[in-house]
């Protein structure tokens, strides 16, 4: 799947050095931390995230910075396997900024920036058809920073911590004490 065009957001460091992991094996150390930040996006309300799916992903890793993506139409979040070796806090961050990536696409026009706090959430259904639709057209049109800021901000709203934007994806720190899945170290 060429990643450029079907999927968008990639942050990381250097994880090269780390031993190569199978995709099952991959699967089997990242997948918890993924059913830990979906809970989370459950327990917000957010129910159309129960439908995304995680796919394990070689080719996505094609540079040092590219270790996660997401579906444009928010169906699949794809995370390198390189990712088992990272840090939790790593792991769940860039798990928490594609669910927002993923959200933002499943609830289309609905989250908005605020101003670097956390997404402002528009009542879709106290709103008239020609404001919605003119806020949609615009929501089609943003530019990638703003999407990506946008997925910050969604995370930021779920998981109730800032999020530090560095760029392209890059997530340099994130609280995951919170979020921290049961027994894994
Ligand atoms: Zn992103």
């Amino acid at each position: 799947m060429p990643a450029s065009s079907t999927a968008r957001c990639l942050p990381g460091s250097d994880l090269s050095h780390f031993p190569h992991l199978s995709i099952d094996e991959a699967y089997a150390v990242i997948e918890p931390y993924f059913e830990v930040i979906r809970e989370e996006y459950l327990a917000a309300g957010l129910k159309k995230t129960k439908r995304v799916r995680l796919f394990i992903a070689p080719a996505m890793h094609d540079s040092p910075r590219h270790f996660g993506a997401c579906k444009d139409d928010g169906s699949a979040i794809l995370l390198a396997p390189e990712l088992a070796n990272a840090p939790d806090p790593v792991v769940l961050a860039i798990c928490a900024h594609e669910f927002g990536h993923a959200t933002d696409f499943l609830y289309p026009g609905e989250f908005v920036l605020d101003h670097g706090g956390p997404a402002q959430r528009r009542p879709k259904d106290q709103i008239d058809d020609k404001q919605w639709s003119k806020w949609l057209k615009a929501w089609h049109q943003r530019e990638d920073d703003v999407i990506e800021l946008t997925a910050d901000a969604v995370a930021h709203r779920v998981m109730g911590v800032p999020y530090g934007y560095q760029g392209p994806c890059w997530i340099q720190s994130f609280d995951a004490v919170r979020a921290r899945p049961m027994g894994l170290r």
